[in-house]
């Protein structure tokens, strides 16, 4: 099966484990007992009953989180929850902080202000072309909460410590690095998450949200937006992405009995990191774009001396069977996007790659 797969370093979607590859495979034909495909089971049988209450139940082990915490599947990606969350949470009266550290932030607070919420954006690194993470933020002691974006995506960058809110809940889209390393979820009010890029295929949002912030939802809302209507049903209020919501329950299994938890998925995550930004460094030819400190261990930025170069790098990669390493349009250059899925291995042959690129052509 493996044979004629490439090294996958796209942004999303994203590689996904083999043997999840594997066991969807054989679930596609007939699941379980049920003598049916994996998608031609209804959302109301047995069988989904268990694995919508397993991705439940896994998601809180893998992420410590209590019974005050509710994990819900919604569709329209992250981009949806960029105007849900301050639909939901935001009233009248009511203000929320952003910060803004590259594109899906800059999205999410433009969404927030389409509806007319009054939101502050108290921090920004727009002025250095969003290649670091700000630092000694302050946050309005009266917001209902902070947004951050906590891996970005395109910029590569990433938070390595969530900042100190002095007690307002963080609000937080962790679609690039969500599941790659453990954290402390108390200090969270919401957490989302489109599957497509760490825990799964298309199709399929999660959302992480603790109860006292279900209490902010308004009744005057559309069912499907309102996250109330998710938590009381299971996420079973309509006919919810079943396939996409039993893979993201199957990498969850994956990162819980093959790897072995988030402190061990975070550890192979650091040493990937480790080695490309150490090939990147040693290199006077390849250049990262984020600056130290901030650098994103998911999605890994750099240039190479022209486009030129940049152009047949992407090509003569592909050839050599590493895809995806094309930067996103809006900034170019290339990107290695090195998410859980994507092995250690995978990374020593790109590097052993870009090494040899670099002799060629250096
Ligand atoms: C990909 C991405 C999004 C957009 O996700 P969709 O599911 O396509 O809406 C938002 N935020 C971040 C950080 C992303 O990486």
């Amino acid at each position: 099966m493996a044979q004629n797969r490439i090294y996958n370093f796209n942004p999303g979607p994203a590689a996904l484990p083999l043997e999840v590859l594997a066991q969807i495979r054989q679930d596609f034909l007939s699941y379980a007992d049920s003598g049916m495909s994996i998608t031609e089971i209804s959302h109301r049988s047995r069988w989904f009953d268990e694995i919508i209450n397993d991705a439940v139940a896994r998601t809180k082990r893998l992420l410590g989180l209590g019974d005050d915490y509710h994990v819900l599947f919604i569709q329209g990606g992250a981009s949806l929850q960029f105007c849900m969350l301050p639909m939901n949470l935001l009233g009248a009266g009511d203000r929320a902080d952003y910060v803004n550290t590259g594109t899906w932030s800059t999205k999410a607070i433009a969404e927030a202000r389409i509806l007319g919420r009054h939101i502050d954006v108290v921090a920004s690194s727009e002025d250095r072309g969003f290649a670091y993470i700000p630092e000694q933020i302050a946050f309005n002691s009266g917001a209902v909460f902070a947004h951050i974006t906590s891996n970005n995506t395109i910029k590569g960058t990433q938070f390595a410590e969530f900042p100190d809110t002095d007690g307002v809940p963080l609000a937080a889209d962790m679609s690039s690095d969500i599941m790659s390393r453990p954290f402390d979820v108390q200090k969270f009010g919401i957490i989302y998450a489109g599957a497509q890029k760490n825990i799964g295929p298309a199709g399929v949002c999660m959302v992480i949200i603790r109860a006292d912030f279900l209490e902010r939802v308004p009744e005057a809302l559309p069912s499907m937006l309102k996250y109330t209507t998710y938590a009381a049903k299971n996420s079973l209020y309509n006919t919810p992405p079943c396939f996409a919501i039993y893979s993201v329950q199957l990498v969850l299994k994956w990162l819980e009995e093959t790897i072995g938890g988030l402190e061990r998925m975070a550890a192979i995550n650091a040493e990937k990191a480790q080695i490309l930004y150490g090939c990147i460094e040693r290199s006077g030819f390849y250049r990262a774009t984020a600056e130290p400190g901030s650098r994103s261990r998911m999605n890994v930025t750099f240039r190479l001396p022209d486009e030129d170069l940049e152009a047949r790098f992407v090509k003569e990669a592909l050839a050599a069977g590493f895809g995806g390493l094309k930067g996103h349009r809006s900034v170019g250059g290339c990107r290695a996007s090195i998410y859980n899925a994507t092995g250690v291995d995978a990374v020593k042959a790109l590097t052993a790659f870009m090494e040899e690129f670099e002799r060629t052509y250096g």
